[in-house]
């Protein structure tokens, strides 16, 4: 098991655009079960490459379902809208409002490289919106209306 450090506030990496991934192969592989220790050891439901300093587009979330890995994703439509409270392994103790749309559909390729549609609505939408804006350098507190004291 390999936890990363997760890359905080200031840190400029969060701020940079992820490249996408040309080919699954043994480092992304190892990228992606680092991140998923990390992310469960940090007790998030989801986690950006870039949050642990690499700029590669790979996501993982679990909203309680099980595990996804996300590799390249992007949403390719969206629907509604839905305001809720969110926070980020990246700033913690921050908690702010976040509109996001009520309903995605995310296109990503799995660990073997096939291509993936994931229908989200509630949480698992508003985590695939919030880890795809951070491959984008976009963080939540950027988008959010109205913080909240924890
Ligand atoms: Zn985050």
């Amino acid at each position: 098991m390999t936890v990363r450090i997760i890359r905080k506030f200031d840190d400029e990496v969060l701020r940079s655009k992820a490249k996408e991934v040309k080919k699954i192969d043994e480092s992304i592989k190892k990228l992606i079960t680092d991140m998923v220790d990390t992310m469960y050891e940090a007790e998030g439901v989801g986690l950006a490459a870039p949050q642990i300093g690499i700029l590669k587009k790979v996501a993982v979330i679990d909203v309680g379902d099980g595990i996804m890995h996300l590799i390249n994703p992007v949403i390719i439509e969206e629907e509604g809208e839905e305001i809720n409270v969110e926070g980020c392994l990246s700033f913690p103790g921050v908690f702010g409002e976040v509109k996001r749309a009520a309903k995605v559909i995310v296109e990503a390729q799995d660990l073997t490289g096939e291509k993936q549609i994931i229908k989200g609505s509630g949480l698992l939408a508003r985590a695939l919106q919030h880890e795809i804006d951070h491959l984008n350098g976009i963080v939540f507190i950027d988008k959010a209306i109205r913080f909240i004291d924890s």
